[in-house]
């Protein structure tokens, strides 16, 4: 597109801070007061551990105006979110560097791809895969639909919800896989998706999403 039709599409959408909808005016998705006031974790509060990864990491805490921004980047189309969102996860990603081969995502199943028309974790693994200059890869599939996670109740629950639903879409054999999904709340469906790398044979799953869920 020409600079004319940039100036017409920001005059007919002027772009706005993806978590409180203020206008911006450096393009950038984020204005400065949210730069500085979101629930940011501490660089501990970050890392969190759960079975079959090797560190989970997270920028931000899920509540507030991240949970409203991130419900509208999942049911309401923004899916232009995964800009700011994938550079938040980047950076977050640098504090802690693990050493890791490529990146994948926890997918969506088919049904819930085709309701939604596009995977929000995928456009995720391909904007930090792009700022971190790795690869992107296909590495599972969904091969089972099941209710949505967030309704499936207490941990226990959630992990049989999860159960056996993924399967390795390729060759992982010896590598160190960053999963990347929007939020980990228990880490049922990470533990689950890097439980099935791992099978496959690869070597280390890390994980990073955008948003965990508040300190308990
Ligand atoms: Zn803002």
């Amino acid at each position: 597109m020409n600079r004319w039709t940039d100036r017409l599409l920001d005059l007919l959408y002027p772009p706005r801070c993806a978590f409180c909808r203020r206008l911006v005016r450096d393009g950038r998705m984020i204005c400065p007061d949210c730069e500085k006031h979101l629930p940011f974790a501490s660089e501990s509060g970050e890392i969190q551990q759960f079975p079959h990864l090797a560190l989970c990491a997270s920028p931000l805490y899920y509540t507030g105006d991240v949970k409203r921004s991130l419900q509208r980047y999942k049911f309401h189309g923004a899916a232009a979110y995964c800009r700011i969102y994938g550079e938040l996860m980047s950076d977050c990603l640098g504090r802690h560097n693990p050493e890791v081969d490529c990146v994948t995502w926890v997918p969506l199943s088919r049904r819930r791809l085709r309701r939604r028309g596009y995977d929000q974790a995928r456009l995720l693994a391909e904007e930090v895969s792009r700022r971190r200059g790795l690869e992107c890869r296909h590495l599972l599939v969904k091969h089972r639909h099941n209710r949505a996670q967030s309704g499936a109740g207490g941990p226990e629950e959630r992990r049989r919800n999860v159960r056996g639903v993924y399967r390795a879409a390729a060759d992982v054999t010896g590598l160190r896989v960053l999963l990347v999904d929007d939020i980990v709340t228990t880490g049922a469906t990470l533990s689950e998706a890097a439980e099935t790398l791992l099978a496959a044979g690869a070597k280390e799953v890390f994980g990073l999403t955008l948003a965990r869920n508040e300190k308990s």
